[in-house]
């Protein structure tokens, strides 16, 4: 019923548009576009041979907004599945505004020089959105994104009166290679490199990045260390659930991974200040990209899972209750089915079920939205019928972790 224009043929982009080709009642004309056209054309390729359908392909600077705006008059989508990396995120609102086209994405807008990590840039477009008609879905991926649904679930069914959010993110995965990051090398630093900062009675905490360290048992997976950082969904979650007292996000890290890191920012190479190098002007953690392995092309050497869930602490019903709800996603069965690691699929997919819940009317409503302010009934539902299947478990009381 829908045209869709997805930008950004990385990792993540690959997943959504495999999944939209598989749910063609929705997804009825499919364009991929993005800085190069040989990743498109692949992608294409592996779209046509495992789902038997075809979609279009297009190359695109989605920096440049006019460029943006003459492939939407051309395409003429109803939707933009901004898959491309968060710098580009007001540039493509900028073109979906002026074209009237619902917009879509799962990070934050970053500029290039300084990671903050913040909404308020598109939280600006609320009423810009909201006159034309046009509906923005912010953050539709795993984290942010199902973690937010989670939250806004558990309130729903579970936990009606919320105290403490934990959310934990762990990838148990194993790719074989000596240090590599399981989404785009150059976010995936820069999230991990900053200051930690959670939310406790009404205030931020900011702490040194990687400073709060606890080990946890995983479902699945077993015992591993995780490490407090900060992450976005806690500004929007914090903001939209006042009653929260604290909030707190978690990540595994392996020693190996941390060494590694830990000797990359000692020599310079994390830095996001461009420097001179022989005459040419370039930003060290850019280059490092360049060197690090491609995380598209870890698929076929990762083993082991994911398992990402938030614990909810308060009272429901009038007596106390910990809840943890969690997906648990297999490296392995991801590549089987879409040619992709379960990093890329565990936000590929939530980026389909949120574009599929705006065309269908389900979600669509004016204005800019994180995703726990939208029903999250569809969604879960959606999750379990297209490969993140959900469940919950009561814990004794909340999480200790100090
Ligand atoms: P990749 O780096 O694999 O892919 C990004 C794609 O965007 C590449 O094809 C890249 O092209 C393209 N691109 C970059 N700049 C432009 C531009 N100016 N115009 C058009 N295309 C451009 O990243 P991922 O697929 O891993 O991640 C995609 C997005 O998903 C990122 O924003 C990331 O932060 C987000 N993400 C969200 C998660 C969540 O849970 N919410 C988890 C993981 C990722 P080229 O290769 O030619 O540079």
């Amino acid at each position: 019923m829908a045209t869709v224009l997805v930008i950004g043929a990385g990792g993540v982009g690959s997943v959504a548009v495999h999944k939209m080709a598989m749910l063609s009642d929705i997804f009825t004309d499919v364009t991929l576009a993005s800085r190069r056209l040989a990743p498109c054309a692949e992608i294409q390729k592996a779209v046509a041979k495992r789902t038997g359908k075809s979609i279009n392909i297009a190359q695109l600077d989605a920096d440049n907004v006019a460029d943006t705006v003459a492939l939407i008059d051309r395409v003429k989508p109803e939707l933009v599945v901004n898959l491309a990396l968060p710098y580009q995120d007001l540039a493509i609102m900028d073109a979906c505004l002026e074209t009237g086209t619902h917009y879509l994405d799962t990070a934050n807008y970053e500029p290039r020089d300084e990671a903050k990590f913040e909404y308020h840039w598109q939280w600006a477009y609320q009423e810009r959105f909201a006159e034309k008609g046009l509906m923005a879905l912010l953050g539709s991926g795993f984290d942010p994104g199902v973690t937010n649904v989670f939250t806004a679930y558990i309130q729903k069914h579970l936990v009606a009166d919320m105290r403490t959010l934990d959310i934990l993110d762990c990838n148990g995965g194993d790719h074989g290679r000596a240090f590599a990051t399981n989404f785009n090398p150059e976010i995936n630093i820069r999230e991990v490199t900053a200051p930690a900062r959670h939310w406790a009675q009404g205030a931020w905490v900011e702490t040194p990045a990687l400073s709060h360290k606890q080990s946890f048992d995983f479902p699945e997976i077993g015992p591993r260390n995780m490490y407090l950082m900060y992450h976005e969904e806690l500004e929007s979650l914090s903001k939209h659930y006042p009653e929260l007292q604290r909030a707190r996000f978690w990540m595994t890290f392996g020693d190996a991974y941390l060494t590694h890191l830990e000797v990359l920012q000692n020599v310079g190479m994390t830095a996001i200040e461009p420097i001179n190098y022989d005459g040419k002007e370039i930003v060290p953690l850019q280059f490092l990209k360049a060197v690090l392995p491609n995380p598209g092309d870890l698929g076929a050497t990762t083993s082991g899972k994911t398992c990402i869930g938030n614990i909810v602490s308060g009272t429901h019903a009038g007596a106390p209750r910990t809840v943890y709800l969690y997906n648990i996603c297999d490296h392995a069965a991801c590549f089987a089915e879409v040619g992709s690691q379960a990093v890329s699929y565990t936000t590929g997919v939530p980026a389909m079920i949120g574009a599929a819940l705006m065309l269908d009317g389900t979600w669509m409503k004016p204005g800019v939205f994180n995703l726990e302010q939208l029903d999250p009934d569809p969604f879960m539902s959606m999750l379990t019928a297209h490969g993140l299947p959900w469940q919950h478990i009561d814990l004794p009381h909340a999480p200790e972790f100090d």
